[in-house]
């Protein structure tokens, strides 16, 4: 049976959320329409509507379905008027959408520069939007969200987070964010579907218009399937426990670097998520390790997925400071509900084999 060690780029289905898509597919009609067949489609919209307002304790109206979580990063920085400072280890779709952002440094662990922030908003004109990930995808480092919200707030400035790797419980209402992009891919449900949670007191230009779906913040059919779905996989998630995932990782880990003390983790030394682990290998290179781990029959990836299946240099590990030579070999495994002590012993033998290995080469 082949390992899967890659819940960062996506997960397997949660099984309840294969039942309710598999009782779903024999129905239709349009959710706007309003005869039988369109209200039975609106009802189950608006059930998983419901279920996500309720996880992130805001009103249903200010959840908008999305294509993902790259569409609702890209509806709030496009559709926002003002000034947008993001972090530097942000996903490509907050990094790449707009003409201009202004970046704001992490430090060598990955967490953002609260006093460059600060100094920042200082002098920002108004509006601005401040944007910063709850946990990045490629270390899984988990950010100071609370104290980036209690900046922005005390200038008057708007907050945006992309919490897609929300793989922890978070208290969404003491956080007091402005907008929050998910994804319903990486817990459990289907791919193509994700949110934004909005505060309606903030203008918002859509970026598509048409029949006035989402309350016309997002036109278009809506993805029924996939919502249904992304509700059932937040009723399942919010009740994981990671503790078991967070050991496993821990040991991995442990093990590593008992036997290869020159190995660096990324972010160690700051909150993680409980499933993520990043760690470089001197001397071999990501792709090679990829490739060698995908013909033993493991799963995993160098960094962030990408859509050409290349291994691109990390700009997370280049913002945290970390040399070329060194981002070159790093490789991240992301755990799930699925994986076992086993299939970490498995990895950490291959891991042992392709470095020792490298090593002999060396001598
Ligand atoms: N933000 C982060 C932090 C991500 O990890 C990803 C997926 N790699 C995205 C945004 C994009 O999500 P989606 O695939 O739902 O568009």
């Amino acid at each position: 049976m082949r390992i899967y060690l890659d819940y960062n780029a996506t997960t397997p289905l949660r099984p309840s959320v294969k039942e309710a898509l598999l009782a779903s597919m024999d129905l239709h009609g349009n959710p706007s329409s309003v005869h039988f067949h369109g209200r039975e489609l609106r009802k189950r919209i608006e059930a998983a509507r419901s279920t996500l307002a309720d996880y992130f304790n805001v009103h249903p109206k200010q959840v908008i379905f999305t294509s993902g979580a790259t569409e609702a990063n890209t509806l709030v920085l496009k559709g926002f008027s003002g000034q947008v400072i993001v972090s530097a280890i942000e996903h490509r779709s907050i990094l790449q959408t707009l003409d201009h952002v202004d970046i704001c440094p992490v430090d060598e662990n990955g967490l953002i520069d609260l006093a460059f922030l600060d100094t920042f908003l200082q002098h920002s004109s108004k509006p601005t939007l401040v944007s910063c990930m709850l946990a990045n995808n490629e270390t899984g480092v988990i950010q100071p969200l609370k104290d980036v919200v209690s900046l922005a707030k005390k200038y008057e400035a708007f907050t945006h987070c992309d919490a897609t790797q929300a793989k922890i419980s978070v208290d969404w209402s003491s956080l007091n964010l402005d907008f929050i992009s998910f994804s319903s891919h990486k817990i459990g449900g289907p791919q193509g579907v994700g949110a934004l949670i909005i505060n309606p007191d903030i203008v918002l230009r859509p970026l598509f218009r048409g029949g006035g779906q989402e309350r016309s913040y997002r036109a278009g059919t809506e993805n029924v399937l996939g919502i249904i779905g992304f509700g059932q996989a937040i009723d399942v998630c919010r009740d994981e426990d990671w503790q078991e995932i967070e050991t496993l990782r821990d040991c991995f880990e442990e093990h590593l670097l008992k036997n290869f003390p020159e190995i660096t983790i990324f972010g160690k030394k700051v909150d993680r998520l409980p499933n993520t682990t990043n760690f470089s290998m001197p001397g071999v290179k990501s792709d090679i390790q990829v490739m060698t781990f995908d013909l033993k029959g493991i799963s995993v990836s160098a960094g962030s997925a990408c859509s050409s299946g290349k291994v691109q240099p990390s700009h997370v590990l280049k913002a945290m400071g970390v040399s070329q030579e060194i981002s070159s070999c790093a490789l991240r495994l992301s755990l799930g509900w699925q994986t076992t002590e086993q299939d970490m012993q498995k990895t950490f033998e291959i891991c042992k084999d392709i470095y020792t290995r490298s090593q002999d080469l060396c001598l």
